[in-house]
């Protein structure tokens, strides 16, 4: 499958039309077939917890792949967050042969997961981030407040598993887009256009960075 990402258009690991996409069997082989390069490479053991999870697992039965449990096998997949640093720093992604692609694969995996599992209220909860940002900025002096306050860090991560040390990125006082309609200025340029992609980080969350990107703009 292919999508525009960094640097152009890529190559995933990602078929969804593929007969086995959601075959349990044909997962765990994939995983195995990607954790078997990744374990004699181990570039990327500092990117995220997905890989020191393989590692460890890997070293707990010798370096022997075919050991690991299903539950050893779905805990780096588990863990990925999807934010593809792996990806672009892999030498081995498509159109390499080995088509390695960590990011792709855990996403198969959650697919096949919540097609048979279901989805917790949380998991629903994260991905709709658009939902979870417009509910928080009318509120966010009081949300931002509750969020540091440690005896309701423990409350969440009891009911909805969010790691209390986790932080938790500061709620905006107001959208981007909204703060973005009122300040709107012309661009430099030679056709005075500027495509921003401002991700909900920036629409709910960071305000400040987005105003401080805009000035390099103008
Ligand atoms: S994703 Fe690529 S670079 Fe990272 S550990 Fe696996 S094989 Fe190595
Ligand atoms: S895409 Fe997933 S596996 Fe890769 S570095 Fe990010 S979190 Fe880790």
């Amino acid at each position: 499958m292919q999508e525009f990402a960094l640097g152009g258009v890529k190559d995933f690991e990602f078929n969804i039309k593929d007969p086995n996409f959601l075959n349990e069997q044909a997962l765990w082989e994939e995983a195995k077939r990607v954790y078997s390069k990744c374990k004699d490479c181990r570039m990327c053991v500092t990117y995220c917890p997905s890989f020191p999870a393989l590692f460890d697992a890997v070293d707990r039965h010798e370096d022997d792949i075919e050991k690991l449990s299903k539950d050893e096998l779905a805990l780096p997949l588990e863990l990925c967050f999807h934010c593809k640093q792996c990806y672009f720093k892999c030498p081995y992604t498509p159109p390499h042969e080995w088509r390695i692609d960590f990011p792709h694969l855990s996403l198969r995996y959650k697919v096949w997961k919540f097609k048979n599992k279901g989805a917790k209220l949380t998991d629903k909860l994260m991905l709709n981030t658009d939902l979870v940002g417009k509910l928080s900025v009318p509120f966010a002096p009081i949300v931002n407040r509750v969020n540091n306050i440690p005896a309701f860090r423990v409350i969440m991560e009891g009911v909805m598993g969010v790691d209390r040390r986790a932080k938790l990125p500061p709620i905006n006082s107001e959208t981007f887009t909204s703060w973005f309609r009122k300040n709107r200025k012309p661009v430099k340029g030679e056709n005075g256009k500027v495509a921003l992609f401002y991700t909900c980080l920036l629409n709910y969350n960071y305000l400040e960075r987005g105003k401080a990107l805009l000035k390099v703009f103008e």
